[in-house]
């Protein structure tokens, strides 16, 4: 059993104490360094270990059981702890585990308000999973804000957006549904994954927990799977850090460190990708064969001003329609540079079909009523050479 979480012995200072405290870019190129004062080594170790042995009887190093903690793994969770301004942080195997163990935050009988056009994982395990363990779902409109209000019940506990819904990009009012949540006495879950704390910190708005899978941005080169969760209070990272333990779907030492690496790079990854994606969604609206182009980053969008109240930056992914379904198999046909694949937030380009892969558990009534038609492709824009990409989709789309 873990008594509380370990502290190991750290240099962390600079950031607790600092005066004047570092900035974001500054934590996140330092995420994991200086950690192990015992050797002095930069880069965070992997402490590769399933236990530890206690100097005496009763005794322990503050590390018993790798399940329970381990020294990479806290370092991560304490680095996004700090950069989400969260009270604990937590890793998991998975942003699914990490959603599956704050879903052990509820019981049979209680009631969640979720934005609709969410990840189509996410649906799927709170409709095929929790919902046979008695969780009950109401499903509003992402920007609706007065239909959370009404869906509140005696029995609502909690309300789960995405920061930007996916593949839509439709953007929820996290301040309004901040001060619903307080309001109610519910609590409010914001899955991060599309922006990162670099552009926004949910729990700074009143959020309670936030969510990351931390495959995509966070991580950012495609080659790791993992999730986080941050949260505001101390009691909430309690309740988290038992439920980790119990639940047990942790991230293991390696995965960590790949995390922490991938975190070093965040804020310059983001910038350029950002700046990529705009000047994509600009060209590609210029297209004969594209009818539509959703982009929060471009400033008639309709998400545009809305993340902009809040958030510092409005992401790389965005979505477009082509003029007909024969010509998204010649599209994925042809593309050379971007990879037709699952997942964002990589250095490398990726292309999807909703419709076809991230939301095909959806019935096709419900994908219409979302926009999620068979014409619609999703673009992660990585760190490459934008007009590499463009040239790309030029000749894909030609
Ligand atoms: C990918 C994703 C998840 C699930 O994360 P995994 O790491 O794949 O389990 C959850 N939410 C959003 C918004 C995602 O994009």
């Amino acid at each position: 059993m873990r008594s509380s979480r370990p502290d190991p012995n750290t240099q962390d200072a600079l950031f607790e104490s600092g005066e004047p405290r570092p900035r974001l870019t500054t934590l996140l190129a330092q995420a994991g360094t200086r950690q192990d004062t015992r050797t002095g080594a930069l880069s965070t170790p992997i402490h590769q270990t399933a236990t530890f042995a206690h100097p005496g009887l009763g005794q322990s190093t503050g590390f018993d059981y790798s399940r329970s903690a381990n020294p990479t793994r806290a370092v991560l969770e304490r680095t996004m702890a700090r950069l989400d301004g969260g009270a604990g942080g937590f890793a998991f195997a998975s942003g699914l585990a990490a959603l599956t163990t704050v879903l052990g935050l509820f019981e049979a009988g209680d009631h969640l308000v979720v934005a609709e056009g969410g990840y189509g994982g996410t649906q799927r395990l709170l409709d095929q999973v929790f919902a046979r363990f008695g969780l009950a779902l109401s499903y509003l409109p992402v920007t609706d804000t007065l239909a959370y209000r009404s869906a509140l019940g005696p029995r609502t506990r909690a309300i789960l957006v995405e920061a930007i819904a996916n593949p839509c990009l439709q953007v929820p009012d996290l301040p309004a549904l901040a001060a619903l949540a307080r309001e109610a006495g519910v609590l409010l879950l914001v899955d991060n994954t599309f922006l990162t704390p670099y552009w926004l910190r949910p729990l700074e708005l009143g959020a309670d927990l936030v969510l990351h899978s931390a495959s995509k941005f966070l991580a950012g080169h495609n080659d790791v799977i993992a999730g986080i969760v941050t949260v505001r209070t101390a009691e909430l990272a309690d309740r988290l850090g038992y439920l980790q333990n119990a639940l047990g779907a942790v991230l293991a030492p390696q995965e960590a460190w790949l995390v922490l690496r991938g975190l070093k790079t965040l804020a310059l990854r983001l910038e350029r990708q950002q700046t990529n994606a705009l000047a994509v969604a600009q060209w590609l609206r210029r297209q004969p064969a594209v009818v539509q182009v959703r982009y929060p980053g471009l400033p008639d969008d309709p998400s545009h001003r809305p993340l902009a109240r809040f958030a510092e930056g409005f992401g790389a992914v965005l979505a477009f329609e082509v003029d007909d379904a024969a010509r998204v198999e010649r599209l994925i046909g042809r593309l050379r540079l971007i990879a037709y694949a699952e997942s964002l937030g990589g250095v490398e380009s990726l292309i999807t079909v909703p419709a076809l892969q991230t939301h095909a558990n959806l019935t096709r009534e419900e994908r219409d009523r979302l926009g999620i038609r068979d014409t619609l492709l999703r673009l992660s824009v990585g760190i490459e050479d934008a007009g590499d990409l463009i040239a790309d989709l030029a000749q894909a789309l030609a």
